[in-house]
């Protein structure tokens, strides 16, 4: 099928309506792609069916209206781009897409970690407009990026609480060959040598916990020499259960470590996985010991 091109929601519920696909994999984007984002594609085209990207910089998901308007939007490269993989569908909607004033989102507990903490109505607004999404195009798979691993959360949740038949497919953080995760963001960043400096900081905390040595507040430590190497501001530099984003107990859990930064006036997140289970004890992070 040749990639079309639709902005406008009944034209494409009509389109979906008229192909009948017998699966149908949605690919959510805020454009200005990258390899993060092929690969999403890639691994959607593997799973068979129609492949729907859609554009959207959502505003409802900004907290800082600067932050909207720096946004790098890039859309005719990107179609290109697109064009090249074989999408089937590419739905680029129109700015008012976010009118949807009989709707609040309320999602409890896990908006009020992490990003949630600082950047107020996030969240809601990412669970508002997939929301919208899912309910047009009404797809098999949904395919998402650990990069943004809270994200995922908050998905999942509404997924689980409306009751919708949407699979959800994870891929694993996609970086350069520096170990930096890429994101649509960087280009916006003058010293990518900074970038580096924070996936080397989660990699060093990473083997320190392995080695069974690491006290909780040696984090404050990590976040000042990230700061000494020129980064404005560590938003949260924290170690949480990857389940629901809880505080590690005395219980034996798979963690994740979360990043925040402010570098050159833009945000940067990044995650990476603990490979084994850990607990607090006495202010120590253990490690289970197989
Ligand atoms: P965005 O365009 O930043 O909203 O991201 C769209 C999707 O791509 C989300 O599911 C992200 O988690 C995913 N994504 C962004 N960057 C990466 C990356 N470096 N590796 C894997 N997935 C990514």
């Amino acid at each position: 099928m040749k990639t079309l091109v639709v902005k406008s929601c009944s034209k494409l519920q009509k389109l979906i309506d008229r192909i009948e696909p017998k699966s149908l994999n949605f690919i959510p984007t805020m454009g200005n792609l990258h390899e993060g984002h092929f690969s999403l594609i890639r691994k959607a085209k593997k799973k068979g069916g129609l492949n729907l990207v859609s554009i959207y910089v959502n505003p409802l998901q900004f907290n800082n209206k600067n932050d909207f308007k720096n946004y790098p939007r890039t859309l005719k490269k990107d179609l290109i781009q697109l064009r090249k993989l074989e999408v089937d569908l590419i739905f680029l909607p129109k700015t008012e897409f976010n009118s949807l004033d009989s709707v609040t989102i309320k999602l409890g507990k896990i908006s009020e970690k992490l990003c949630g903490k600082y950047r107020e109505g996030h969240f809601e607004g990412v669970a508002t407009i997939i929301l919208k999404f899912l309910l047009i195009i009404k797809p098999n798979r949904i395919f998402l990026g650990e990069k943004d691993y809270q994200q995922i959360l908050v998905i999942k949740k509404i997924i689980k609480d409306f009751n919708l038949k949407v699979k959800v497919e994870i891929i694993s953080t996609i970086r350069n060959a520096d170990g930096v995760a890429l994101s649509s963001r960087n280009s916006l960043i003058k010293n990518p040598k900074k970038l580096k400096k924070i996936i080397n900081c989660l990699n060093k905390i990473k083997s320190r916990i392995m080695q069974d040595n690491f006290l909780q507040s040696d984090l404050e430590i990590y976040s000042e020499e990230l700061m000494s190497f020129g980064i404005e501001k560590v938003n949260y530099l924290e170690i949480l259960k990857e389940k629901e984003l809880d505080c590690l107990d005395n219980r034996f859990s798979k963690c994740r470590i979360f990043i925040s930064c402010i570098i050159e006036g833009v945000n940067f997140i990044d995650n990476i996985k603990v490979s084994k289970k850990l607990v607090l004890k006495k202010n120590y992070i253990r490690v289970a010991s197989s």
